[in-house]
């Protein structure tokens, strides 16, 4: 009986398509055959194909997989670009201005790719060994672009979303510590936690907001301070809103203050932001998002002066280093707030065992499982280093200010902030309109077209109800010839607009 009935552990089901050593070739020649077909997607002249939804969702063939068929890398790879890469948004391309999207680094690819397949899982010591230290030295490595002392400590995570909730999770936890002795951590909930307060500007990320509701604060918990016409926040504003949250029976527990807003590009005034948070005794995070790398500038030195006073910093890589999403690192400024986070499992990282000689990274990260991202950066600062990174930075930001220099004054546009970073917020207006619903309408129909043409992604944001377009300007490649053309396209859909209106 057992002679003859294979056992499953000894049937053949089909390993070929393992990473090991026996696949060698079949690695070398599935990502060789991958490599080719994006380059293929390099050669898409437009940034996007203009492929309705209806268009793309007619190719639900392609979409499901089917589990009686197993196909080949070849044919994978020709129904991956005509479902995929004959219709992916490319960011590199100089009409693609919308979202806060890089174009990437070739070395950071290289790094992306090799963190993929030999896959370090970097919670553990005893997964990752080397890894761990890369990402330790790349830690340190943002550490000191902020200015902070050997005493912070950071942690690559998935986004500024998440490096953000961290730094309100550690305000939260060290607040409840520190006035009420409590540990949320061990113990959960306090009553007194919907009376705690965070403050920041009416232009700061919507993360605070929805980190805040996350940590069990609430939206109410956020307190958003009012901008001067620059989008800055005005703090005098935040001393009276700190005041008055006091004399309404609330605690304020911390100050988020934006480097580099979203939408604007703004930076909030550090120095007096800083001056009072101290005063107050309250943490002070910085979201420097967008704007934390450009430390890395001889342009931003004067308005990221001071950031090494703040508690803790987010910065986002993915968004102005150039990488591969996902790559963003959280950094506090004293690593024993870390303690608010870590969590010693027995079977991964047991207390007793704790030993400095080999660190386990989880103890400082929300997630458990977690991609080796830091790989990429350092191939970054290997091959393309420092230098070039801040002269791509200057580089997108005088963009910015030449293409507002260019339009500010013509009839078509009203501008509403010269760019502080990369971004400019403007809307089209047609001539002997008076009516801003009407231009909303116009300016929707223009970004909207544009999209679905392919022939420029904008984005649009509102302020003060009001519809504006937005560009956002990360392509160190793309001149202001580029942005002109754009603008001209604007224009004539403008126009157009009004023709058939
Ligand atoms: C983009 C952004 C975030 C969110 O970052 P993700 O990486 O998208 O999670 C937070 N703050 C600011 C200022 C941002 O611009």
């Amino acid at each position: 009986m057992l002679l003859d009935t294979q056992t499953t552990s000894q049937k053949d089901v089909g390993l070929d398509h393992i990473f090991d050593s026996q696949t060698k070739d079949s690695y070398q020649e599935f990502l060789h055959k991958a490599i080719l077909k994006v380059s293929d997607f390099l050669n898409n002249e437009k940034f996007y194909s203009g492929a309705s939804p209806a268009e793309l969702r007619s190719k639900k063939l392609l979409i499901r997989t089917d589990p009686t068929r197993s196909l080949s890398i070849d044919e994978t790879l020709s129904e991956l670009k005509e479902l995929y890469l004959d219709h992916a948004i490319s960011f590199h391309n100089p009409n693609y201005v919308a979202h806060l999207n890089c174009p990437v680094l070739l070395p950071a690819l290289v790094g992306d790719l090799i963190a993929s397949s030999v896959n370090t899982a970097i919670e553990t010591w005893d997964q990752s060994t080397s890894a761990t230290l890369i990402e330790e030295e790349m830690i340190r490595w943002a550490s000191s672009l902020m200015n902070y002392p050997d005493t912070a400590d950071g942690i690559f995570t998935s986004g500024g979303t998440q490096s953000n909730f961290m730094g309100l999770l550690m305000a939260r936890d060290e607040f409840a510590h520190a006035h009420f002795g409590w540990n949320i951590k061990q113990h959960g909930w306090l009553k007194d936690i919907s009376r705690f307060r965070i403050f920041c500007s009416e232009k700061a990320h919507f993360s605070v907001k929805k980190n805040a509701a996350l940590l069990g604060m609430g939206y109410d918990s956020v307190v958003t301070i009012a901008t001067d016409d620059k989008m800055k926040m005005n703090p005098k504003s935040l001393i009276l809103a700190i005041e008055k949250e006091k004399q309404n029976g609330n605690l304020p527990i911390a100050v988020v203050a934006t480097v580099g807003t979203t939408d604007f590009g703004s930076f909030d005034p550090l120095a007096e932001i800083i001056a009072i948070a101290k005063q107050t005794n309250i943490w002070l995070h910085v979201d420097g998002a967008y704007g934390g790398c450009y430390t890395l500038t001889e342009t931003h030195k004067e308005v990221l002066k001071g950031i090494e006073n703040a508690d803790s910093i987010t910065i986002d890589l993915h968004k102005t280093l150039f990488q591969p999403v996902c790559s963003s690192v959280f950094l506090a400024k004293d690593k024993k707030n870390f303690r608010y986070i870590s969590y010693y499992a027995d079977y991964l990282n047991p207390l007793e065992n704790r030993d400095e000689e080999q660190p386990n990274l989880i103890e400082k990260s929300i997630q458990t499982t977690r991609r080796f991202d830091a790989l990429k950066l350092w191939f970054t600062l290997k091959m393309t280093g420092e230098k070039r990174l801040g002269a791509f930075l200057e580089k997108v930001h005088y963009l910015a200010l030449e293409l507002y220099n260019n339009i500010k004054d013509d009839s078509c546009f009203e501008l509403v902030h010269k760019p502080e970073l990369s971004t400019l917020v403007f809307r089209y207006k047609a001539k002997g309109i008076t009516d801003d619903k009407i231009h909303d309408v116009i300016n929707l129909y223009v970004k909207n077209t544009l999209f679905k043409l392919g022939e420029a992604s904008v984005a649009s944001t509102k302020l003060n109800g009001v519809t504006y377009l937005k560009f956002t300007l990360l392509n160190p490649r793309t001149t202001i010839n580029d942005l002109m053309k754009i603008i001209a396209m604007i224009k004539q859909k403008g126009l157009e607009y009004k023709k058939n209106n």
